[in-house]
């Protein structure tokens, strides 16, 4: 299932959830800052918002440090994605991953006629580059790669993904979505974005719906060469964002206090949960992000049922034949209602 099939899945119980912990949001929400900019925004929301696209565009391009022309701005970054799936399954071309992964590129790429091919990831669920590179061949369009990854949490050594990057850009496009790189202690050292200052052919992805909280809000960029910005540009339509949600992204973006709050909340409810687990007798996946995956003694899909019914959402995988949950890191108080209701199940 999709994030997507999931929300659909659950929009009955969706009312009624103690826990909404299934699709990895910031359940603080945008900032002050950002809401305050919303209702500002209302009164002038009559006019196509031109204009202040450009704005927001200018100013990710002089907080990333690249040209302006190395920008393309969209509702959130699945329609980026979009734009990649259906620009690199051109010819039947083949794209190689690591699985399991975030699906939506994929599954995508898979619908327009591309051959997917996804390796295993590593013995400790990262992304298996060595695994990946042997695989290369003449059809291979695009290397997708997820860091931090979705579903495990896990995030890649900066200085060896860097130094793939750089060796394997220069043979195959590669597409890193960092959807979760806020998440880390060090973000500006983790992204794959100074490659693509160096010239390399690396698409870098990045959306303001989970640290900024913007996910029904929808805004995402990239970060690539420019003749791959006018490429990819072909795929997508300008005027996509919603006036008073540009006000509210160049309000928040970068917002130095209520990003560190929201970190803090995250790593607190985080250590909460850890605790849980280890005193239930359950490992996990050590997480550098805003969810955690762990082994589950039940199959998948009766575990999430079960916590369902407790008005808990959540989602499972499996892996190597074996039963995971993901929880999304959520408010203390979701996190109890986790608790409790684990406690009765597990
Ligand atoms: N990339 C990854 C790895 C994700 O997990 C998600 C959403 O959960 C997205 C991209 C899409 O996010 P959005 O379209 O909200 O920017």
């Amino acid at each position: 299932l999709s994030e997507q099939d999931i929300v659909t899945q659950f929009s009955a119980e969706k009312q009624q959830l103690k826990a909404r912990l299934f699709a990895n949001e910031n359940p603080w929400g945008p900032s002050p800052a950002a809401k305050k900019a919303i209702a500002d925004a209302l009164a002038t929301s009559y006019q196509y918002a031109f204009v202040e696209e450009k704005e927001l565009s200018k100013k990710v391009a002089a907080v990333e440090g690249v040209q302006e022309e190395q920008i393309l701005m969209a509702a959130g970054s699945s329609p980026l994605l979009q734009a990649a799936a259906i620009h690199f399954s051109k010819n039947g071309g083949t794209i190689l991953t690591c699985g399991p992964t975030y699906d939506d590129l994929l599954r995508k790429s898979k619908a327009f006629g591309a051959n997917v091919v996804e390796v295993p990831l590593t013995s400790d669920y990262k992304y298996d580059l060595d695994a990946i590179e042997a695989k290369i061949d003449s059809k291979t369009s695009l290397i997708y790669i997820v860091n931090p990854n979705n579903p495990t949490g896990t995030v890649l050594d900066a200085a060896k993904l860097k130094a793939f990057c750089t060796r394997v850009s220069a043979k195959v496009p590669i597409f890193i979505d960092e959807a979760y790189i806020d998440y880390l202690e060090d973000p500006k050292g983790a992204t794959l974005i100074g490659n693509v200052i160096k010239g390399e052919n690396i698409i870098v992805a990045r959306t303001f719906s989970k640290l900024y909280g913007f996910a029904g809000l929808r805004v995402g960029y990239i970060v690539a060469q420019k003749s791959m910005i006018d490429i990819l540009g072909k795929y997508s339509s300008e005027g996509a964002i919603s006036a008073p949600t540009i006000a509210a992204a160049m309000a928040s973006f970068k917002e130095q206090p209520y990003c560190g709050e929201i970190i803090k909340n995250t790593q607190a409810s985080k250590a909460y949960l850890y605790g849980v687990l280890k005193a239930e007798g359950y490992d996990y996946i050590p997480s550098s992000t805003n969810f955690v995956m762990f082994p589950i003694k039940m199959d998948g899909k009766k575990f999430a049922d079960e916590m369902m019914k407790r008005g808990v959402g959540l989602r499972y995988w499996k892996m190597n034949g074996k039963d995971y949950c993901r929880l999304s890191i959520g408010r203390m108080d979701e996190m109890e209602a986790f608790a409790k209701a684990f406690k009765e199940i597990s």
